[in-house]
């Protein structure tokens, strides 16, 4: 069949009006110095997935595969990419050889998932050749991991019964405590968190590990969740917890607030309404817009723990895996947090600078000094 220039004419046009509408990734890329995107697509299984990989200066680039029904591709790839590059910060910070990368799966958790498309996934991962290792985040379970583990070795966060590292929601939970302590020994002196009023928004796993410490340092809890349940069972474990709406946990007259169920609750809204004196929670990206509501917190006099910098824990607990599993070098690694965080609030304080500043210039000199030895991976 002859093109005419007729039809070579409205093929370009149409070229034009799809790239028009497409996101461009490698300008995205470039702003925050991503290494590398993978799209994936598998029409057998209905997968499509984007890997990222941010930054491998530290070594290879770890990071959950979250499957979430986005409403469209730009979506799931502005996830990615700010995902992929918060683990390069948390990883830098934690001390760990790792870079950062992250995945996402365009899907229904509830209803899309079968064996083969993970396995598909997994041959994806492998392809990476060792660049990007993955483990579990949002949407996805123990059932995934293991299919994503029958095509590739790139995977960490298994379960103990076949080498893995298990939940590593105590090891999260110690890390936001250790964290939380080296908050109150910046904000009060004493890292003591006996009879402090500590809030916590979500009793999931995170949260519910975290009460476990808490009330057995003897700090008063506030404990909400949007599931009865959740709330029932951790009160028949410890008696004293105060139970609040959902709705009354931001503007409670506490110490110590603690997010742990979902990210962007500081914000515009909310920063006018708090009465805490620390924020300390294991939910990831906890500040709506980081640079403005970072600032926003300083000013009010709130002291704030970066989420990445004190929810390393379950990184950390990944990281062991690979070397053999070993949960007591966990938690002992996922101790020094106390001392980063210290180191953190101290410098934010000297130079006047927010913390989550502070957090990223501790991470950026860390990957400059590795870069600058030319070991890139
Ligand atoms: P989870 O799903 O077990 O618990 C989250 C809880 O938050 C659930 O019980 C849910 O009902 C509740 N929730 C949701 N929306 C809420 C709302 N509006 N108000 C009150 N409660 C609400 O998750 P998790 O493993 O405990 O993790 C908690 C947070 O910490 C998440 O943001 C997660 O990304 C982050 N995180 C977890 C780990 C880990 O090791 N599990 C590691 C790093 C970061």
């Amino acid at each position: 069949m002859t093109i005419t220039e007729q039809d070579q004419h409205q093929q370009m046009s149409l070229v034009k009006e799809k790239a028009a509408a497409a996101p461009a990734v490698i300008d995205r890329m470039k702003e925050h110095g991503h290494e590398q995107i993978l799209f994936c697509n598998d029409a057998e299984t209905g997968l499509r997935a984007i890997i990222a990989v941010h930054d491998t200066t530290l070594g290879p680039a770890l990071g959950g595969t979250r499957m979430w029904p986005y409403h469209n591709e730009a979506e799931a790839l502005e996830d990615v990419l700010r995902l992929s590059r918060g683990m390069t910060y948390k990883s830098a910070l934690a001390g760990l050889d790792l870079g950062g990368g992250k995945a996402v799966i365009i899907g229904d958790a509830r209803k899309d998932k079968t064996e083969a498309m993970f396995r598909r996934f997994g041959r994806f991962v492998e392809s990476l050749n060792g660049r990007y290792i993955t483990a579990e985040d949002v949407g996805m379970s123990t059932t995934e991991m293991v299919n994503i583990r029958k095509e590739t070795g790139y995977v960490v966060g298994l379960p103990e019964s076949m080498g893995g590292s298990g939940d590593p929601s105590p090891v999260t939970a110690y890390g936001v405590y250790c964290g939380m302590k080296a908050a109150a020994k910046t904000a009060y002196g004493s890292d003591d968190l006996n009879k402090k009023k500590v809030s916590i928004q979500g009793a999931g796993n995170v949260g519910h590990h975290l009460v476990d410490l808490l009330r057995k340092e003897g700090a008063s809890v506030f404990l909400t969740d949007i599931h009865d349940d959740k709330l029932a069972a951790i009160k028949a474990e410890h008696p004293d917890v105060n139970i609040v709406r959902p709705d009354e946990v931001i503007g409670l007259d506490v110490d110590i607030y603690s997010p742990c169920a979902l990210g962007a609750t500081v914000n515009d809204e909310t920063i006018p309404k708090l009465k805490c004196s620390i924020i300390a929670g294991s939910a990831n990206n906890q500040l709506g817009d980081e640079d403005r509501h970072g600032r926003m917190l300083m000013e009010k006099g709130i002291l704030y723990a970066p989420d990445y910098l004190i929810n390393a824990g379950g990184i950390i607990n990944c990281a062991w895996e690979r070397r053999g599993y070993n949960r007591q070098a966990a938690l002992s690694q996922t101790g020094d947090i106390y001392r980063t965080a210290l180191e953190i609030f101290k410098r934010s304080s000297e130079e006047g600078i927010p913390t989550f500043l502070a957090a990223n210039q501790a991470a950026e000199r860390r990957i400059r000094s590795i870069r600058g030895a030319g070991l890139s991976f």
